[in-house]
């Protein structure tokens, strides 16, 4: 007796080789009926025997494909039809879009073969991709996720390629964007000047042209990136001249593992993460003696790497470079570029040579970056790989919602039932392209997730350019968001955590409730509200953002605060370098109360504490002193400062100066740099321990979540986090978002819905 149940299956279940995965299985299962894709993910009939039915039910859960996610899976019976035989319909349009399109997958090792077998039709060809790889949300417009709403739909397939498209055993079975070289995109080389480079073998002559030290702008799958033979000192001077950009650091692509394992030392979590599909660039810890060019990564002791994660990248590498500079296609700061046409404009200064491509990027989405800590992967910059898989939460919100996300390092999210969806890393906003490709970012995955806006979250601080632009929004209710209360939200959410917790939230700068400058808090809150627990004693930050741009002005605030003028004769190097007037403005500035504003910024006292160990005065990125200080440290070190051990921690101001003072008595008495730094860490990390506990014994709260960009110092948190654990807290940590202002939008979304909720907007 025949039974037949409806199915359906919500989550990332297009695109990535569902449908001819339940086709399989229907048919070892003797399961009659179809599947289908539909606008908010896949629904299947089938008929068959109850325990058939039962069986292959549990294998679609058990068996998914490696890329698919189930968020719902729910079915209902109905009237059998005697249906013999299981298709494959076509996807239905019209309905409301609610499927998840999956991110940009790294070239699997099925394609990586076809790529390097001489018989293979598609040897040698960048563009072949299969149903578990290639790109995705890069060149969709729309949902369904169908060939017809990407950018390939330039390209009809020819007649092997359309035969393996219709063929539910072959692993390009509805492939949207299966392409060989007889029907699909095509690179061409091109110099500077727009003029094509008349060759048959554009790859050949590029890796030609990168071993005479040319940059060469390479349109890849988010974007462009420029890219320089990382052996080449001169080339990375000259890039580094070109973009406008003088330290910070280059990433690096390397043919395969054992190549990185040349430059660097990789375990076992770095490993997996980066061969995983997602292939961000990992930060590693470099080998002391390694052969790449000085100028990749000056003052640090991390080098990002990244495999390849196109069939073009193993193409350029392999057999040919050791590692090559991989860096985004842009001047400092601004988005990366993803048109050709846009690219030859915007990159004219920077690049020599030009490899194109005619498979349009339809959203930019630049390389992410994961950091590994004792805790497992940490995302720093959320982009290619991730978006746009959303964080699902542990109940839904009530209102669709776009949170504005921050200033720097930007990001939004489009938030609707229990997935929270953030868009690619953006950027600075205060750079005019930047902030076009917010507005851009917001109407696209609108469009892309038929999210209405019924909320808009923003932050606080009245100059964000986020802020701006959510009060110009006109007839959406707006929710204002503290800036900490977001990060305590954005870890605690991620961890599927609503009820009240501890924060330590430390970074470089938020706008408070009370108009001041936070940055390092001791929160204790829920999504709805939150207490500022403790702080750092708030200190000047004389000239405002000079201070931020001139760590040394950090540096002579705290002196100021702990010495008041009694610091003036101190035998300290960096004082050595300013001169008495230099030094005497800053001091008259604070004591007049002159463009001195105070904050509590847990960044600005790393700073300080770089510029008085003379590791770095003045920056040219952002977070440069206190990576550089960081990168100093002797981590065999182990002492703590006996008056912080000693040191009584309540509720209010932390007394940050009894830390800062035995630095300082370090220093004059000519203790080693690389121990204080040490000290440092371990004795700041000793007062937020204190902090937190003072709070689990006011509260009640166990849990305690470590959020902000001060947690990308991985010793600091990694020292932070296991002192909480010995302390028997729960630790909420990020994995899913960043913990930098990257991650900030999430918790704006949760707290907006909650507040939303309260208001009955
Ligand atoms: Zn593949
Ligand atoms: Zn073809
Ligand atoms: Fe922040």
């Amino acid at each position: 007796m025949p039974h037949r149940h409806k199915i359906r299956i919500n989550g990332i279940v297009q695109g990535v080789g569902f449908r001819p995965f339940v086709y399989r299985l229907a048919n070892e299962c003797s399961i009659a009926g179809f599947v289908n894709n539909i606008g908010s993910g896949v629904w299947v009939e089938a008929e068959g025997e109850q325990k058939d039915l039962n069986t292959f039910r549990d294998r679609i859960k058990k068996e998914i494909p490696p890329l698919a996610v189930i968020t719902e899976f729910n079915f209902e019976e109905t009237a059998p039809l005697g249906e013999t035989g299981f298709i494959i319909k076509s996807s239905e349009h019209g309905r409301k879009a609610t499927a998840f399109i999956s991110p940009d997958v790294g070239v699997c090792e099925d394609c990586l073969s076809e790529l390097f077998d001489p018989k293979d039709r598609r040897y040698r060809y960048p563009f072949l991709n299969c149903t578990n790889c290639g790109p995705r949300f890069t060149i969709v417009h729309g949902i369904p996720y169908d060939r017809s709403n990407t950018s390939m739909q330039v390209f009809p397939l020819c007649h092997e390629c359309h035969e393996e498209y219709r063929d539910p055993k072959n692993r390009r079975f509805h492939a949207q964007p299966n392409a060989c070289p007889k029907c699909g995109p095509s690179l061409s080389l091109h110099y500077g000047n727009g003029k094509k480079v008349e060759t048959g073998d554009p790859i050949g002559e590029l890796v030609s042209f990168l071993r005479k030290g040319k940059i060469v702008a390479l349109r890849g799958i988010g974007g462009f990136h420029l890219v320089v033979d990382a052996q080449n000192d001169d080339a990375v001077r000259e890039l580094r001249r070109r973009k406008g950009r003088a330290e910070k650091p280059f990433a690096l692509m390397a043919p395969d593992l054992e190549f990185i394992r040349k430059f660097c030392l990789i375990s076992e979590e770095e490993r997996k993460t980066l061969c995983h599909h997602i292939r961000p660039i990992v930060l590693l810890r470099a080998r002391p003696d390694h052969a790449l060019a000085p100028s990749i990564a000056m003052g640090h002791n991390r080098l990002g790497f990244m495999l390849p994660y196109t069939p073009l990248h193993y193409l350029l590498l392999r057999g040919n470079f050791e590692a090559l500079v991989m860096t985004s296609g842009n001047f400092s700061e601004e988005p990366i570029a993803m048109g050709n046409n846009e690219a030859m404009e915007r990159l004219a200064k920077l690049a020599d040579i030009f490899l194109l491509h005619d498979r349009e990027i339809l959203q930019r989405c630049d390389d992410s970056i994961a950091g590994i800590s004792t805790c497992g992967p940490q995302i720093l910059r959320r982009s290619r790989g991730y978006v746009p898989a959303p964080v699902l939460l542990a109940s839904p919100i009530r209102k669709q919602i776009l949170a504005c996300g921050g200033e720097l390092k930007n990001c939004v999210a489009l938030a609707r039932g229990n997935a929270v969806f953030l868009s690619p890393h953006i950027g600075d906003l205060d750079n005019p392209s930047a902030f076009a490709f917010f507005k851009n970012s917001i109407g696209h995955l609108q469009k892309l997730l038929e999210i209405t806006p019924e909320v808009i979250a923003h932050d606080l601080h009245p100059e964000y350019l986020s802020t701006k632009w959510a009060l110009e929004q006109k007839n959406i209710p707006l929710v204002g968001v503290q800036h900490h209360h977001a990060h305590l939200a954005s870890v605690m959410a991620e961890n599927g955590v609503e009820e009240k917790s501890i924060g330590i939230i430390l970074d470089g700068s938020g706008y408070g409730t009370d108009g001041t400058i936070w940055g390092g808090e001791v929160l204790v809150g829920d999504y709805e509200n939150f207490e500022r627990f403790a702080w750092i004693k708030p200190t000047a930050l004389p000239g405002g953002e000079a201070a931020i741009r001139q760590p040394w002005r950090m540096a002579l605030s705290y002196l100021h605060a702990v010495y008041e003028r009694n610091f003036l004769d101190m035998d300290l190097p960096f004082l050595r370098s300013r001169t008495q007037e230099e030094i005497m403005v800053i001091v008259q500035m604070m004591e007049r109360g002159l463009n001195s504003p105070l904050t509590s910024s847990c960044g600005r006292l790393f700073d300080a504490i770089s510029a008085v160990l003379d590791i770095r005065c003045e920056i040219n990125y952002e977070a440069q002193a206190a990576m550089e200080l960081e990168a100093t440290m002797d981590e065999s070190e182990k002492d703590i400062y006996l008056e912080i051990k000693q040191l009584e921690v309540e509720a209010g101001a932390l007394p940050i100066q009894f830390l800062f003072r035995a630095v300082v008595e370090d220093m004059l008495r000519g203790e080693e740099r690389e121990k204080i730094a040490t000290r440092f860490h371990l004795s700041l990390g000793e007062i937020f321990l204190k902090a937190a506990l003072k709070a689990r014994e006011f509260c009640g709260v166990n849990r305690v979540g470590l959020s902000g960009g001060v947690f990308q110092n991985i010793f600091f948190f990694n020292y932070l986090y296991g002192r909480l654990l010995e302390e028997g807290f729960q630790v909420l940590t990020h994995h899913q978002v960043p913990t930098n202002d990257g991650g900030l939008a999430l918790g704006q979304a949760v707290i907006a819905n909650a507040k939303a909720s309260l208001k009955s907007f």
